[in-house]
């Protein structure tokens, strides 16, 4: 599947809850895990391909994780401590900053075979989970940038786009 970039007001959308999970939702999700290995990335909301729904998938390629996770309606229920890294985004490609998130985050959502999981992480994963579910409200990570410092990214993506890069 296609990745829509910034610029695309459909990033801004607000994702709606799957209400129910069918062959079609699986079917969805296999897309979206394909798409995630194609570009490479860590992690992928269905909204960047379009589909308005609450679902996300990220594989950080870990020997401690089961992986992939597939998470449809997921909900951050606990949070904890601060870190600032690097982030990006498959919908701004090429482009990073440094930004601040929780440290630790619980995840509650579905599956999808429909069955309730519970994620808890940490460092890198608790940051990919925070970017993904924040695509579902249609938040990006450059929202957490001051004012100036997202000027300089979006004339970068300007650029980016003039020079054919995008
Ligand atoms: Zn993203």
């Amino acid at each position: 599947m296609k990745i829509i970039r910034y610029g695309d007001p459909a990033l801004r959308e607000k994702s709606k809850p799957v209400n129910k999970i069918t062959g079609e939702t699986r079917q969805l999700v296999r897309d979206l895990l394909e798409t995630l290995y194609a570009a490479p990335g860590v992690g992928l909301a269905a909204i960047q391909v379009g589909v308005p729904l609450r679902i996300c998938v990220i594989d950080l390629r870990s020997k401690d994780l089961r992986q992939p996770i597939v998470l449809i309606n997921p909900k951050i229920v606990a949070q904890q401590g601060r870190q600032e890294d690097e982030e990006g985004c498959l919908s701004l490609p090429g482009l990073s900053c440094p930004v601040k998130r929780h440290e630790s985050v619980r995840v509650e959502a579905t599956n999808e075979k429909g069955f309730p999981v519970v994620i808890e992480g940490t460092g890198l994963l608790s940051r990919v989970l925070q970017h993904e579910i924040d695509h579902l409200d249609g938040k990006l990570f450059l929202d957490y940038l001051s004012a100036a410092d997202k000027k300089l990214l979006e004339q970068e993506v300007r650029r980016k786009k003039k020079q054919g890069d995008w």
